[in-house]
């Protein structure tokens, strides 16, 4: 087994060919892809029965995010973006609680290495979801000034 293969099994997702691929894809960004670049990438590609392809494509990133493997983020520019979420940082929901940061120059969203502490929050509330975006102008964009 291939590493991308032992953590898709690990999350409970069988290894198909295009789940590996869009696992992939996502790990080399730098930055959370958008929806329709995702879509660009692997429903276009596939010239042969394309309405199958899109359907597995919706399928898969719906298990993606269902499994824990990957998170949408919504940095506010109206488009649902991706990235995969750190193994290492689940707390005991599951969750992997960490900030983003929205670059208003280049527009790209990076998800933050720091997380996010629970000990502010009351006893006996629980957290299911995180929506915390910072903007401001990225390393990049600053240097370009
Ligand atoms: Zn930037
Ligand atoms: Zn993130």
């Amino acid at each position: 087994m291939t590493k991308t293969e032992k953590i898709l099994s690990y999350h409970g997702i069988r290894p198909t060919q295009m789940r590996l691929e869009i696992y992939k894809f996502l790990k080399r960004k730098q930055s959370a892809v958008s929806f329709s670049d995702l879509k660009k990438a692997f429903v276009q590609k596939s010239e042969t029965n394309k309405t199958a392809n899109r359907t597995t494509f919706y399928r898969n990133l719906k298990i993606f995010e269902d499994k824990g493997l990957i998170h949408q983020i919504n940095d506010g520019v109206g488009v649902a973006k991706y990235a995969i979420s750190d193994e290492n940082a689940k707390d005991k929901y599951g969750i992997d609680l960490h900030m983003h940061f929205h670059c208003t120059n280049c527009r790209k969203t990076i998800c933050l290495p720091n997380k996010i502490s629970k000990e502010s929050l009351p006893n006996d509330y629980e957290i299911n979801n995180v929506n915390l975006v910072l903007k401001g102008v990225c390393e990049k964009c600053r240097q370009k000034y």
